[in-house]
């Protein structure tokens, strides 16, 4: 099988993880021809990003410490983990060159006093390029030729929108294939960083934080990978988080939609685009953990087997949020009243997560998280109090319930089962939504409700009977 194995940097962090790894790709790739791409080290991205905050603050002795720390992590790592000192010697050496760069880019936008989009990627994209270097070369260590390549140098050719790129796939389909079928036909195995390309100037660019799930889903779509693997420290994805819910299962197939839903809501957290690649060409992907490799994980395809049958597959939730209800008669009958809040709203820079209005439209009841409710609320009121709206309601501290499953679809009752499991429990609900594609049930509850809610519908759904 042609595979592309995607490590998050909680996989690849310490000596032993990085050995487990480079011994687990070596012999996976004695029947396989196997792709890897990896992640930066855990908290190099938050250490690079800090960087750029603190020369925003003209803080450069801020900088400077993070950008120690971040060099000996990676030096320490290195001569801990290469036995061979050939091999050790040479790594440590690339490293070096790695680390000029990354200070000389340091020096420079502290001297600018600038940081732009473009440079935060330029900056941010050294987490991935310091560990593909040390993977690659854990991998070699085992007695595996394997070379490490970032995003630019495999191919991965993206438009400018520096911090949110996305992939000119036709061009990097040409480029991705050749590059990574030349060095498969000399059995070397590319190590590939996640998360950045690079424009048609050449200037590196990035596709958003988690974007490495994003970057394995492109390799694997133009190398007409059979599966992708995304291994991480998480054995797939569950019915419940396992924190909640005592006897939570792990999910052992869903749907691209279903995965869609999850990683929005989820425990395992999956950049929102992974999917794209993936399903014009059907490629599976499989959710699994790099330490409990026994474990198949969670399929995810097009569309999954009949095994499992049930209409929903798995209830999360999403803690601290704020509920406004917007309220007005002069809202009753108006056109345009959704638009200027929702206008007012966005020019405020605040996510909606969730919105209804009743069929009489005396009041539109919105979602969002906490930290944002100060500003809506302000928003708000400074635009459009006393005009279309007459009086905000605002409840802190809800969480969202959600429940996902494709089998919701037409199935009658489900409302029915969640609501009575709900009443059972004497909570109080504050507002429901349900898309028109039913794949998404999700109601709003107190925070301190929030648990026994969760346990409630994995209850009356019998989630943990569910493979
Ligand atoms: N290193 C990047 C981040 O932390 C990309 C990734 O981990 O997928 O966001
Ligand atoms: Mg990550």
């Amino acid at each position: 099988m042609k595979l592309v194995l995607k490590y998050g940097g909680t996989s690849i962090s310490s000596t032993k993880d990085i050995q487990l790894v480079a011994n687990y790709v070596n012999a996976l790739s004695k029947h396989n021809k196997v792709a890897v791409v990896c992640s930066a080290t855990s908290g190099t991205t938050d250490d690079l990003i800090e960087i750029s905050e603190s020369i925003k603050k003209e803080n450069k002795g801020k900088a400077e410490q993070l950008a120690s720390k971040i060099i000996n992590r990676h030096k320490q790592v290195a001569k801990q983990t290469i036995k061979k000192p050939e091999l050790r010697k040479n790594l440590l050496q690339k490293l070096d060159e790695d680390f000029k760069e990354f200070n000389a880019l340091i020096d420079g936008m502290v001297l600018l006093g600038e940081v732009t989009p473009r440079s935060m990627d330029y900056l941010n994209s050294f987490g991935e390029r310091l560990s593909i270097k040390l993977v690659s070369s854990a991998i070699h260590d085992t007695g595996k030729k394997s070379s490490s390549l970032t995003g630019k140098d495999v191919g991965i050719v993206t438009d400018s929108n520096f911090g949110e790129s996305k992939p000119l796939m036709d061009t990097t389909r040409l480029r991705v294939s050749k590059t990574i079928d030349l060095l498969f036909s000399k059995n070397i195995i590319p190590v590939i960083g996640g998360f950045t390309g690079a424009d048609q100037h050449g200037h590196v660019t990035t596709f958003g934080r988690g974007g490495s799930d994003y970057t394995a889903t492109i390799i694997g779509s133009c190398i007409k990978a059979d599966e992708i693997w995304l291994m991480s420290d998480v054995d797939g994805l569950m019915t419940a988080d396992p924190k909640i819910v005592k006897n939570s299962k792990l999910l052992k197939e869903v749907s691209y939609i279903e995965a869609i839903e999850m990683a929005l809501f989820g425990a395992k957290q999956i950049h929102p685009r992974t999917f794209e690649p993936l399903i014009s060409k059907k490629i599976p992907m499989r959710i699994r953990n790099s330490f409990n490799t026994k474990n198949e994980g969670t399929l995810v395809t097009a569309s999954p087997s009949d095994l499992v049958k049930n209409t929903v597959k798995c209830v999360s939730s999403i803690r601290h949020n704020g509920l406004i209800d917007i309220r007005g008669g002069s809202m009753v009958g108006t056109p345009g009243t959704a638009a200027k809040i929702f206008a007012t709203l966005a020019k405020a820079g605040i996510n909606v997560m969730m919105i209804s209005q009743n069929p009489s439209e005396s009041s539109i009841t919105i979602v969002v998280k906490n930290t944002d409710l100060d500003k809506a609320v302000n928003a708000l009121e400074m635009e459009l109090l006393g005009k279309i709206i007459k009086k905000l309601e605002v409840t802190t501290d809800v969480t969202i319930i959600a429940l996902i499953g494709s089998g919701m679809r037409g199935t009658v009752g489900v409302a029915s089962k969640v609501f009575g499991a709900i009443e059972k429990n004497k909570i109080n609900v504050a507002m429901i939504t349900q898309g028109s594609s039913e794949l998404n049930l999700a109601f709003v509850v107190k925070n301190s409700d929030s648990n026994t809610a969760v346990k409630a519908i994995h209850d009356a759904f019998k989630l943990d009977k569910i493979n």
